[in-house]
């Protein structure tokens, strides 16, 4: 460190440092050299703390849209709750957002909003490794090794390409192949941190499947590698439901408004989507998803925002009406979304997102190195 980084002057040995300041003990310190090294002491020691310490979780939300309450009760309120129990990994996926046409500058100011809500949702900045996919190039990278792993008929059978592409068709847009594609680079996503659990919703519970088989099949193959990732999906709150199709999901790309409370939404807004929720034929409220869609999942939002089971959420409604449950439905989440919008306020206002996202950058780069060395050279790619 002395002669050859130049880090101390005046003592007869390296003087190339032309960044350097005078310190008041004597040493003229070349701060950048410093820098340089304590950056990467703390990536080394974040590393193998994790190594050592805790298993992995990492999860995703694309900035395809403004986040919903269905991303929150499927995914953020899930790493919330993890975060101290893993080493936790969040990432934004700006490249699986384009799988569907995105406006670039929407994209940009959308990726920033995704760490924000995550941060004002209480994720934390210091104890989470925060970064952006396309940040990262091992992940298109160690995505096509696994393209070239994985099968046309398993990604055949993929339920979220069927519904994603019949979309498109309806628009008259063609399919782009990135669609069919994503959940390999997905199963990517996954692999290059070797994560162990993977909190989502019950809709990507079938993509965390492939990536197990992938996986699988490729430490069959050139011996093990990946850890096996294992989907994490909530009890309650796996499927929020569309308020005006409740035979859907709520999804945050969806074109009709009224079907999705936007985590952004005005207590107006809010409060006049809940009222006019699509209920069900008779009345009675109680928990029946195959019969009163609507109704379940109204008692569903209730009890993620209240912090209650279904069964007391049940008890608190047994004699009320629909129109009782909707009010309360809308008082509970207005007054959480009021307390959220403020904290992404000032989350926006303190320059704290990028600083999150460059220290997340470098540490998640270094991590995705190692895998996809490995993986690369076990394929046998580029010299020895
Ligand atoms: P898009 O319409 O662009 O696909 P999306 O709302 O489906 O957006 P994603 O970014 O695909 O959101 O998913 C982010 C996370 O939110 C995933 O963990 C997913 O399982 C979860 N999630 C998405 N929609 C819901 C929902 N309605 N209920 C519960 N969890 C959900
Ligand atoms: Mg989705």
């Amino acid at each position: 460190m002395r002669a050859d980084g130049g880090v101390f002057k005046n003592d007869g040995a390296a003087t190339n440092a032309p960044a350097c300041e005078a310190a008041e003990n004597g040493y003229n310190v070349n701060v950048d050299v410093w820098r340089a090294v304590a950056k990467r002491l703390e990536l080394d020691l974040r590393s193998e703390i994790g190594k050592t310490m805790k298993k992995r979780l990492l999860t995703g939300l694309q900035p395809s849209g403004v986040l919903t309450i269905g991303n929150y009760c499927g995914g953020i309120k899930q790493v919330v709750n993890y975060q101290n129990d893993y080493e936790t990994f969040l990432f934004v996926p700006d490249m699986h957002a384009i799988t569907v046409p995105q406006d670039p500058e929407l994209l940009h100011r959308r990726i920033r909003e995704v760490v924000g809500m995550y941060l004002a949702c209480g994720v934390s900045p210091d104890e989470n490794h925060i970064y952006i996919q396309s940040e990262v190039p091992q992940h298109a990278n160690l995505s096509w090794i696994l393209e070239c792993t994985a099968y046309m008929g398993e990604m055949s059978r993929m339920t979220q390409f069927k519904a994603k592409s019949e979309e498109q068709e309806k628009k008259k847009k063609e399919i782009g192949c990135g669609l069919f594609t994503y959940p390999i680079l997905m199963a990517a996503d996954i692999l290059l941190y070797n994560a162990h659990v993977v909190p989502t919703g019950a809709d990507q519970k079938q993509h965390v499947e492939l990536a197990r088989n992938l996986a699988q099949r490729f430490n069959a193959k050139y011996g093990e590698t990946f850890v096996v990732p294992e989907p994490l999906i909530p009890t309650v709150g796996a499927k929020i439901r569309d308020l005006q199709a409740p035979e859907k999901k709520m999804s945050k790309s969806c074109e009709n408004p009224k079907a999705s409370i936007f985590l952004t939404d005005t207590e107006k807004e809010a409060r006049k989507k809940i009222m006019s929720a699509v209920t069900d034929s008779g009345e009675g409220v109680y928990f029946d998803e195959a019969n009163k869609p609507g109704v379940s999942n109204l008692l569903t939002i209730y009890s993620v925002f209240k912090g209650i089971t279904i069964p007391d959420a049940e008890k608190h409604f047994e004699n009320a009406r629909y129109g009782d449950l909707k009010k309360e439905v809308a008082e509970v989440v207005c007054s959480f979304l009021a307390e959220l919008q403020d904290k992404f306020a000032e989350t926006m206002k303190s320059g704290i997102v990028d600083e999150t996202l460059d220290r997340g950058r470098d540490y998640a780069r270094q991590i995705a190195e190692e895998t996809y060395d490995k993986a690369r050279r076990l394929v046998g790619f580029g010299r020895v």
